[in-house]
């Protein structure tokens, strides 16, 4: 591995610092009565960056408050200018992104490529929903009980307000992207992201304000998860929560004791399959973006990798020399390859992964040590073999820049072994044979499978439903699902001459009759 360039002009340890007028601007739109602030640092240098001001329970009520006053005109609002105002916003998320960028990459450590695929998420699914706003939305007539004489319509009824409880490592499109299809469908939303990654998602909610939407309706709030979830829950008709699984468990019971719906995008073990047709090449490409984009700490990233016995050697070698040609740095510039892990926190359980596998007898191939000459958090991107069940990281999400290599001999052996555990977010499959590696594909059970890339090719569509099955989550973002979650649909019916009962003096029997032979002519002629 090498150490990223030097670049003085976008060097955090030189200059860079965000002016305190700027930082105000956005955090006074965090709704917060409590006087007390909480400092956040930059994982790229430990410098500090921000006071964010801090919510109390009674400020997320008054959220809710002003979010449900606003939802009521933007619920009767055309569809077609809920879609303008999104598709105006993918044009300023483009022109701005050197602004998004910057603040990600100061406020994550994330190198700045990897930051870039966060506004290009946001402008992927404000383009997708802009454009298929009537598609998913729009009023429809469906087949009613005695055709030409019933008229059923079905319509999609915002929820209300949407509750929308977001995690740190991808600040500005985690906290975004949700909540687009919600505002689209009418509904508000009350956001609280991260603590510790909270102006790229006020700068969000600021870009979402200059895209024309109407105020009050995208509402911030700032603190501590534990304390402000139950309020947050409280005041939601629905709740959208991306994080671990050990919290989505906590959020998926508040809300079952309310009995609303919640979506829960949450932690997975993300197994790629190299086959002995794999271009090496490109195999070993895809799994250092798939292991080490945002240094690992991304849900759908790679932490096991079964490679056919025939490729083995040729293969490793060739991900090895990839992965020790990587530059890491802190660094605002585009010059770097992996960045910095998050935090403290992040660094010990990285940490403790790897010396628990080493201790107990995993070889390290390359990387395996923090580096704080780079900065505080950074850790080397690092390969693993020999990685036994007895180790936490086998079956245990690490969020790190750590994947474990296997060798196999048998696909249905690969597939059996990439289903173990219990998670079901991402996998992924390298093979020339297109068909034959979708075939596979359709064995494995996780929610997105990407055939000769790692995860951008299924979340870099929008129109394909993203989640995780098993203990990985509970519904999906994106597509059809993405939008009609945050919905409820009303069916109006209109019964014309007829009545649905007997008429004119027919008995009861005599209607049964002619309703039965209805039935069966109905189904002759193909009704649905
Ligand atoms: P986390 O669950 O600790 O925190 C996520 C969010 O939940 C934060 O905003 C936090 O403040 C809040 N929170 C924490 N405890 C809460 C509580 N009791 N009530 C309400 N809110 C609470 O997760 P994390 O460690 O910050 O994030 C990393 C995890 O997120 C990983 O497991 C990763 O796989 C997962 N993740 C999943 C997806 C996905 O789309 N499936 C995307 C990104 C991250």
């Amino acid at each position: 591995m090498t150490d990223g360039p030097h670049d003085p002009e976008h060097d955090p340890r030189a200059s860079y610092a965000l002016e305190p007028e700027y930082v105000a601007a956005l955090t006074r739109r965090i709704v917060a009565s409590s006087g007390r602030t909480a400092e956040v640092f930059s994982p790229l240098n430990g410098q500090p960056i921000a006071h964010v001001p801090q919510s109390t329970p009674a400020d997320v009520a008054e959220a809710f408050a002003r979010a449900r006053r606003a939802q009521e005109s933007w619920a009767r609002t055309p569809l077609a200018e809920r879609a303008a105002m999104l598709l105006r916003l993918h044009d300023l998320v483009l022109d701005r992104q050197e602004e998004i960028l910057d603040l990600i990459v100061w406020e994550s450590g994330k190198a700045r490529k990897h930051a870039f695929d966060e506004p290009g998420h946001i402008a992927l699914t404000a383009r997708y929903y802009g454009r298929t706003a009537e598609q998913h939305l729009g009023t429809r007539r469906v087949p009613g009980i005695v055709p030409a004489l019933t008229r059923v319509e079905t319509h999609h009824v915002p929820k209300g307000v949407v509750g929308i409880i977001s995690p740190w490592n991808y600040p500005f499109t985690m906290a975004l992207c949700d909540g687009l299809p919600a505002l689209l469908a009418g509904n508000a939303v009350v956001a609280k992201p991260d603590a510790q990654t909270m102006l790229s998602a006020l700068f969000g909610a600021q870009l979402l304000e200059e895209a024309g939407l109407p105020a009050d309706l995208w509402q911030v709030v700032a603190g501590p998860g534990p304390e402000l979830g139950p309020a947050l829950v409280d005041g939601a008709d629905y709740v959208c929560f991306t994080g671990s699984t050990a919290t989505g468990r906590i959020i998926a019971q508040q809300c079952a004791e309310r009995l609303i719906g919640c979506s829960l995008e949450l932690g997975g073990k993300n197994p790629i399959l190299v086959l002995r047709d794999a271009d090496i090449e490109k195999a070993a490409e895809g799994a250092v973006r798939g292991s080490f984009s945002n240094a690992g700490q991304l849900c759908v990233s790679m932490e096991r990798m079964y490679v056919a016995d025939q490729v083995y050697d040729r293969f490793v070698d060739r991900f090895v020399a990839r992965t020790e040609a990587m530059s890491l740095g802190a660094s605002l510039g585009w010059g770097v390859d992996m960045g910095s892990l998050i935090s403290q926190q992040q660094l010990d359980a990285v940490t403790a992964h790897v010396d628990d596998a080493v201790a107990k007898g995993a070889r390290v191939r390359t990387g395996g040590r923090a580096r704080p000459d780079l900065g505080p958090y950074f850790y080397e991107p690092t390969i693993l073999e020999g990685v036994t069940p007895e180790m936490t990281c086998f079956g245990h999400e690490t969020f790190g820049p750590v994947i474990a290599l296997y060798r196999f001999h048998e696909e249905s052996e690969a597939v059996a072994r990439a289903n173990d555990g219990e998670y079901g977010l991402n996998a992924a499959i390298y093979s020339q044979d297109g068909n034959r590696a979708r075939a596979l594909a359709r064995r494995i059970k996780c929610g997105t499978v990407n055939i000769n890339e790692a995860f951008s090719a299924t979340f870099g569509s929008i129109a394909a439903p993203m989640g995780g099955m098993r203990q990985s989550g509970m519904g999906r973002r994106q597509g059809a699902e993405g939008v009609l979650r945050f919905t409820e649909t009303q069916s109006v019916g209109t019964q014309r001459l007829i009545r649905i009962a007997p008429m004119l003096g027919m008995s009861g029997e005599l209607y049964a009759k002619v309703m039965t032979a209805n039935l069966r002519l109905l189904k002759k002629l193909g009704r649905p």
